[in-house]
């Protein structure tokens, strides 16, 4: 069966906007993209498409969030104003001492429902607990589930790379086309020399797709540079000794031969110059979270700079807990404006540039851009529909501009993944909403209670 979705524009990224168009759609990839009237005569001897007219809306290629936590959906609006090492404690301590195995899968499942309403349809995901993995599924949602494992404790980095390689062999037969596993070495001030080591060689013989938290605060300076902060005195106050390597923390990975996975690294918003050359040299893609990186005050990744010099990268979200939503078109408009305001550059970034990192600049930064991230003939059949209609978006001069400036995940009324519609503009289609929202509340009450934040 040939579905065929019209709009008032068609925005394919790889070609101009195309006005009063169609995406003909088949066995889940793209058929044809053009002119309806054009596309329809094409399709004549295929007999009658199924038809969904989305009228004054525009259909681009889904969108791409390079960064999340899907497990700490429970957790928006749960963690605010703590200073980052307080952050990571409570987080830290809620999950595992608060939320059972089933509160995760709900808490990732009402994400993916989140993210569908938004238009996302592809999502790299880091967790430690499977939940991540499962939502994506269960939601429909294409993706990459990052398992995460910590210790900064070289004695016990045989331990957690046990644990680690536990949790993806009981994992591994359930990975799919549309999701993926991978693996993730949490930080490095949470993960031994020793264990990035390990870890990396298990991930290149196993194949998986490595991701990074990386260069994301001065505290992580700190701690790389003279020994010093909060982190160095955790790590002392367990007994652990640190010689700091006196780099920076891409620096230290590279040196660690780390960056020889092309790792995608997460923040990178201290990359120095020289950390830059790094990124360009070993092809290690950067996931950009321009809202989360500004809650937590860490500033502004240099990814103008990034960008000019060949660094793939993607705009990720971070998690709903340092958020607080998880939508791309929010991000990426944030993005773009916050780029404006440090380089002091009016005219950084077209409109017709955002959408494209939104779409298949997430793609590249995830390898996937041979499969989505456009909207062409061949491709996987992953579109979002935007409406166009409404005081906030309406006179529209241009389609691309009115998107990428005015519309929100709010907007969104059609999220397709590979062919199989996940969101029709009412409802989510693969998840039960009434019954992940009826769990919230109680699921407020067991977080708000018996563990005060650090204020
Ligand atoms: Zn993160």
């Amino acid at each position: 069966m040939t579905r065929l979705y019209t709009a008032q524009w068609i925005l394919p990224v790889a070609t101009p906007p195309i006005r009063d168009g169609a995406v003909a759609v088949q066995d889940g990839r793209i058929l044809a993209v053009g002119p309806e009237l054009e596309v329809r005569a094409r399709l004549a001897r295929l007999g009658t498409p199924e038809i969904t007219d989305l009228g004054q809306a525009a259909i681009c290629p889904g969108f791409v969030n390079v960064h999340t936590h899907l497990e700490l959906t429970a957790l928006r609006g749960r963690l605010e104003n703590l200073s980052f090492f307080d952050w990571i404690q409570t987080l830290t301590r809620l999950r595992g001492e608060q939320m059972s195995a089933q509160d995760l899968d709900i808490a990732a499942q009402w994400g993916v429902v989140e993210a569908a309403r938004a238009g996302i349809t592809t999502m790299a995901d880091v967790g430690a607990s499977g939940a991540g993995f499962r939502a994506l599924r269960r939601g429909g949602l294409r993706g990459i589930a990052y398992q995460e494992v910590f210790g900064p404790d070289p004695m016990q980095a045989k331990k957690s790379l046990a644990s680690l390689k536990r949790r993806i062999e009981a994992q591994r037969s359930e990975e799919t086309e549309l999701v993926r596993l991978g693996v993730s070495p949490h930080a490095v001030y949470s993960v031994s020399a020793l264990l990035f080591r390990l870890v990396i060689e298990y991930a290149e013989r196993e194949g998986l797709a490595v991701a990074i938290h990386c260069a994301e605060s001065q505290a992580e300076d700190d701690f790389m540079r003279t020994g010093q902060g909060p982190f160095a005195e955790f790590l002392r106050a367990r007994g652990i000794v640190w010689t700091p390597p006196r780099t920076s923390p891409i620096r230290y990975l590279s040196d660690l031969n780390v960056l020889r996975v092309k790792p995608l690294l997460i923040h990178a918003v201290r990359a120095t110059e020289e950390d830059i050359g790094l990124l360009t040299f070993h092809g290690t893609s950067v996931a950009h979270c321009p809202k989360s990186n500004a809650k937590f005050g860490h500033g502004v990744a240099p990814v103008g700079r990034m960008r000019r010099r060949g660094v793939r990268v993607g705009l990720g979200t971070d998690s709903v807990a340092s958020n607080n939503v998880c939508d791309i078109l929010d991000e990426a408009r944030f993005a773009q404006l916050l780029g404006r305001a440090v380089q002091a550059d009016g005219q950084w970034l077209s409109a017709d540039a955002v959408l494209r990192w939104m779409t298949l600049d997430g793609a590249c930064a995830l390898g996937l851009d041979d499969r989505i991230g456009t909207l062409e003939v061949g491709k996987e059949a992953d579109l979002t529909g935007i409406s166009l209609a409404g005081p906030h978006l309406e006179p529209v001069y241009d389609p691309v501009t009115a998107v990428v400036t005015a519309a929100t995940g709010r907007d969104v009324v059609l999220t397709v993944v590979q062919g199989r519609v996940i969101y029709d503009g009412q409802q989510v289609q693969t998840l039960d909403e009434a019954r992940l929202q009826h769990h919230l509340p109680s699921l407020v009450a067991q977080l708000s209670s018996g563990a005060p934040d650090a204020s």
